[in-house]
């Protein structure tokens, strides 16, 4: 426990990251400042409500089994919702649609692989577990496909599933280590959006006390003896006794010793982002109903109507999510991909343009600020949540740390960073109370 005369631990940026880190210090008795540049919390996991609609930022699905929902537990953040539904499933290729084929019977019957695909897919399912493929850190997932498959059409195939599970569009980059446990995954869709979450987290903090300030931008932290001077762009400057970085790996370069710090200078340009291009749509009602969810098998495509499953629309009318990954050597126009998004509507929804309420279209959202990559050992090789020569500093995200990916990421991170900076404080307090004593 501390006492109130402690120097605050200061977190910049109030995302999830920052908002887990937050709540946790605090509860843990510790005085908390969090400075978020934005005029509210939440970062990517922000939700916008529109005529009874809930919009998150592109499609948003809360993994069941990681660190994530973990710690929410533990931190006592409720929040409601269902597993996607996987019957009526459909795969798109060639322009034409499929049944998805999610199991053997379906795979036996469709038509989208040949025999001589089906042939080689079903036990290769076998051979990934036997491959062990989960401990394949350093191996890329394009490169375990040419080593240890030979037909295109489950090339392909694999690499849709690939795109889904993992939010990116990068087989050459991506640790095939990965797969194995992303694929096998529960999902949720939220009620009312990932907003809950940002709520719940930022009530539990505000609850134990931690000081949340909004429309605060850090523009730099400057080492100051065995503490940090945090500057805010209004002019401001804030002591603290350590400091959580809770922002991308850019910012949190550039916030540093100018950006020259060798080890977040280096996280910040090996950080390869996974973009989407993201098209969220209100409809007053499906044209096809029982048309709930697609992926591209030959274009890196992504359509899923979350309120068939969560509470995000009014009833009778829906909210659909289209996607499209992006490998990060390309970018498109914009309105070349909206096009592309808008034709995949007209062919799972045709008429739909009759029923939209409203639509947000964002071209380039970072869906993960870093893409797990091979040449790096995998989430093995991810950074942080300790930055290297500067004690007491820490940064936490869906970048860092060796656990889980995307919001897990930022959980799990969140989550070590904070008992690194209880260690710390308490290591500190002890000596400073045996210099009393003696
Ligand atoms: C389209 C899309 C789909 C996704 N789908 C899923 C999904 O299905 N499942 C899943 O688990 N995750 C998903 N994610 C990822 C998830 O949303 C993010 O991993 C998570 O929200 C990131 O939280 P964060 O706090 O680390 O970062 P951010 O949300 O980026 O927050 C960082 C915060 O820092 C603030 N900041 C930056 N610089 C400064 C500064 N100098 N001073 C003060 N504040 C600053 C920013 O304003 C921001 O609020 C998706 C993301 C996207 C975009």
């Amino acid at each position: 426990m501390t006492t109130s005369t402690q120097l605050p631990v200061i977190i910049v940026g109030g995302g999830l990251s920052g908002l887990a880190a937050a709540a946790l210090l605090a509860q843990a008795g510790y005085p908390v400042k969090l400075f978020e540049q934005a005029s509210a919390p939440g970062g990517r996991a922000r939700t916008s409500q529109q005529n009874g609609f809930f919009f998150n930022q592109g499609a948003h699905a809360l993994s069941l089994q990681g660190p994530g929902t973990q710690l929410l537990a533990e931190l006592g953040v409720h929040y409601s919702g269902s597993e996607p539904m996987r019957t009526g499933s459909l795969a798109i290729e060639g322009g034409k649609l499929y049944p998805l084929p999610i199991n053997v019977a379906l795979m036996l019957e469709t038509r989208l692989l040949s025999f001589a695909a089906k042939a080689e897919l079903s036990p290769l399912f076998a051979r990934f577990k036997l491959a062990k493929v989960a401990e394949l850190h350093h191996v890329s997932l394009q490169g375990w496909l040419t080593a240890h498959v030979k037909h295109p059409q489950v090339h392909q195939f694999l690499l849709a599933g690939a795109r889904l599970a993992s939010y990116s569009n990068a087989p050459d980059l991506l640790s095939v280590a990965l797969l194995p446990s992303l694929l096998n995954t529960r999902l949720l869709y939220l009620d009312g959006g990932w907003q809950t979450l940002v709520d719940g987290l930022q009530r539990k903090a505000l609850e134990a006390g931690a000081e949340i300030k909004t429309q605060a931008r850090v523009r730099a932290v400057e080492v100051a003896g065995e503490r940090y001077s945090v500057q805010l762009a209004d002019g401001s400057s804030h002591v603290a006794s350590a400091v959580l970085l809770a922002t991308d790996p850019r910012t949190a370069s550039t916030l540093v010793q100018d950006g020259t710090h060798e080890a977040l200078h280096r996280w910040a340009t090996q950080a390869i982002p996974a973009y989407t291009a993201c098209l969220d749509i209100a409809l007053r009602h499906l044209p096809k109903a029982e048309r709930i969810f697609a992926i591209g098998i030959d274009r890196p495509l992504y359509y899923s109507v979350h309120s068939a499953t969560a509470r995000l629309a009014p009833e009778g009318s829906a909210l659909v999510h289209i996607m499209r990954y992006l490998h990060p050597d390309e970018s498109p126009e914009p309105e070349t991909t909206r096009q592309e998004m808008e034709a995949l509507m007209d062919l799972l929804q045709p008429g739909w343009r009759a029923e939209v309420v409203a639509q947000f279209f964002l071209p380039h959202m970072i869906a993960s600020n870093a893409i797990v990559q091979a040449q790096f050992g995998g989430l093995l090789g991810r950074p942080g949540p300790a930055v290297p020569g500067l004690p007491h500093l820490y940064v936490a995200g869906d970048w860092v740390g060796p656990q889980g990916t995307l919001a897990d990421a930022c959980f799990a991170s969140a989550s070590s960073a904070t008992q690194l900076i209880i260690a710390d404080l308490s290591r500190q307090q002890s000596a400073s109370l045996a210099s009393i004593a003696e």
